[in-house]
Parts: structure tokens; sequence; C-alpha cells
């Protein structure tokens, strides 16, 4: 008989990324896990490079050159940050650290799958709540909320839906928690937001002891191989994660790329006008050929199509497939009749744009 597994953790279904390849398909076009279309800045690919001497050595484990770039960077206290292989790693290590069997954990109904994950793999209870227009509806989740209720994940903006809270329906979402719950809000998508009221949570971190903050250098800094993230948090907060998070979680070459990029703040910069720019093409032509797109305020966005033969989402994604172009479907996140397309290259953002034409005219 084979060990059994903590409760719950049978109750998983594996995280399935994007793919990457498509049978007999040669050149293809990845869009389907909203990876950087300018791809990381070359300091960082220097700094990257540069690590290469001294792979013998472990790294500086408390990720100081990083944190102290962070802090510098945002204007924050280095003490209170948290660095992590990937923002997915204090996702998961914040459920480790605060959850207990049976507790209750909030997030929206179509959120990033990894909060179901770090849930049932800590024994807790996933409560998903519908959610209004595709977006967080901070009422239902203040409905949801029971004495049970230890943490709540909100991702703002969120994937896949592109859809983001603005400042004050955190703020209120927050205001309606016990003193006891965690809030984690999860901004990986924060830089490419250009909007009056949104907040990516330093705020709400700099005034309340239950929130947290997680960041990902996997999204504009285009580093999404090298694995790195970071958290800000109340004090007490960092200390818990210091605590659990393993000694060497940040590899030697991943802090140094890190700390490289957020410096380049002009390939930042690039990378955010170059979204806006393409993010708003994609969403006009592919509105035009009279397919429903949601607004999005990512780098990513949400395209519905029909329930006709031949017309459906699962059609779409075969065809584009076939032309090298590969989006996310979403059925396991509840939109069965959506992909998600990474805003991509020029060359790539064209040719969806022309393979969905063609799709569209299709008998
Ligand atoms: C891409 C993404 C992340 C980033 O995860 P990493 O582990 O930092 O690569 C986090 N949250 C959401 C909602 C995402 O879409």
């Amino acid at each position: 008989m084979s060990p059994t597994p903590k409760p719950g953790i049978l109750d998983i279904a594996p995280y399935v990324g994007g793919l990457a390849h498509v049978e007999g398909v040669g050149k293809v076009f990845k869009l389907s896990a909203n990876e950087s279309a300018l791809g990381a800045s070359p300091k960082a690919v220097e700094a990257y490079k540069a690590a290469a001497g001294g792979l013998d050595i472990y790294p500086e484990g408390s990720a100081k050159v990083l944190r102290d770039a962070i802090a510098q960077q945002f204007g924050l206290d280095a003490a209170r940050i948290v660095c992590g292989n990937g923002s997915g790693e204090l996702l998961t290590m914040l459920a480790a650290a605060y959850l207990r069997p049976g507790d209750e954990v909030l997030f929206s109904e179509h959120a990033f799958i990894v909060y179901k994950i770090t849930t049932l793999a800590n024994s807790a209870v996933p409560v998903s709540v519908p959610e209004k227009n595709l977006r967080t509806d901070v009422d239902a989740m203040l409905a949801a909320v029971t004495p049970k209720t230890r943490l709540v994940y909100l991702a703002n903006p969120n994937n896949p839906t592109g859809s983001y809270l603005p400042h004050d329906e955190v703020r209120r979402l927050h205001a309606g928690l016990p003193a006891d719950t965690l809030l984690v809000v999860d901004a990986a998508y924060a830089e490419f937001v250009r909007r009056n009221d949104y907040e990516s949570g330093i705020e709400m971190v700099a005034n309340f002891e239950n929130v947290v903050m997680t960041r990902t250098f996997s999204k504009i800094y285009g580093l999404a191989g090298l694995r790195v993230g970071w958290a800000y948090c109340p004090a007490p907060i960092a200390d818990v994660l210091n605590r659990i998070r393993g000694p060497f979680n940040v590899s030697a070459p991943a802090l140094r790329a890190a700390a490289a990029a957020l410096k380049d703040r002009a390939h930042v910069d690039a990378g955010i006008a170059y979204n806006e720019k393409w993010r708003e093409w994609l969403t006009v032509e592919i509105r035009k050929l009279g397919l429903r797109v949601y607004d999005s305020v990512g780098n990513f966005i949400l395209i519905q199509f029909g329930k006709d033969r031949g017309k459906t989402a699962h059609d779409a994604d075969a065809f584009l497939c076939s032309r090298g172009l590969i989006l996310r479907g979403l059925v396991n996140y509840g939109l069965p009749d959506c992909l998600r397309l990474t805003v991509g290259s020029e060359e790539a953002n064209r040719a969806v744009v022309a393979a969905l034409a063609e799709f569209s005219d299709r008998k």
C-alpha cells in the first residue's frame, strides 16, 4: 500500500501550463501563457550570464540584493519584502503558513487556478464565489465570509478575465473581512494597468496587518523561465514566510538578473507602451470580426466564441493551432466558450487576426 497524502491533495487536478508545441506544425507562436512580447531586458540577460562564473556558490539566502533593488524602486521597506521562486511559491507558502484543515479560502469564480491548488494542498476548503460580468463581486465575496474564512485570494487584475477591481472596491472587500483573515492581493499584472483608480496593493499593505501583495518578474519583466517573484508583507507575516521558506529559494543568477531587470526602466516602459498599443489593436480588430472581446487591463485578452457547430472556442482553438497559433483554452476556468490570447509580437498579432478572420468566414 502506498503512503497516503494529506486530505485534499488527491482532489487537486494538476496544473496544466500553456501549450508550447503543436504536433506536425513547425513554427509556432506561443500566446498561451501571458509571457512578455518583448522578452527580457538585455541587461538582465547580461547579468544572468555574468552569474555563470559563480554557480558553485550558494546564493545569499535572504535575497538581499534583490530586496534592496525592489525597496529602492518602489519606496518600500526591504525588511518586509520576501522573494520567491516565482510568485507562485509565495502564494503556496502563505497557504502553508496560515491554513489549518477545514479552513475556508475565498476566491472569485474565474480566479487563477493556483489558489484552489494551494488550498486543497493544505486540507482547506476552496470557496469559489460567483462573479458579475466576469469581475470579482465584492458583495458576493463578503456574503461568503464565515467564521472559518482564513484567507482570501484576489488577483488584481485577474487572469484570465483581464478585469480589475478599483482601489475603493479592494478597500471595501478588506473592510468586510475579520482581522485574522488574510487578504492576499496577487498583482502579477500590476505594471500593465494604466487606470487612475487602480492600486497594486502597496498602500493596503502599508495600512493593514492582514494584507499581503505578491508581484512577479514573469510578466512585464520577461523572466518567466527564471522563476522570481516577491511579496510585500506586514512585518510579522514576512517573519513567518522567512521561517518556512527554503533557505536558498531564489537562485543566484535569478537574483542578479531580476535586480538588473528592475533597473532597466526604459525596457519596462517600452513593454507597457507596446502592450497598450497592441492590446487595443487586437481588441478592435477581433471585435470587427463579430467576436466578443472583454476589456482587459493585462497583457492578454479574453475572446468569446459562439455555440454553433464549427464555431465554438474548441473549434477556433483547433483551427488556430493548425496555423501555429497557440492560445489558451479555459474549460478548467469555467469559461468553455472563451480563449485567452496573450499580446504577442507584431507578426503573431497580425497572424492571429488573419486566422480568426478566416475562421469566422468559414462555412
Ligand atoms: C502569471 C501569473 C502569476 C505569476 O506566477 P509566477 O509564479 O510568478 O510566474 C501569478 N498570478 C497570476 C494571476 C498570474 O497570471
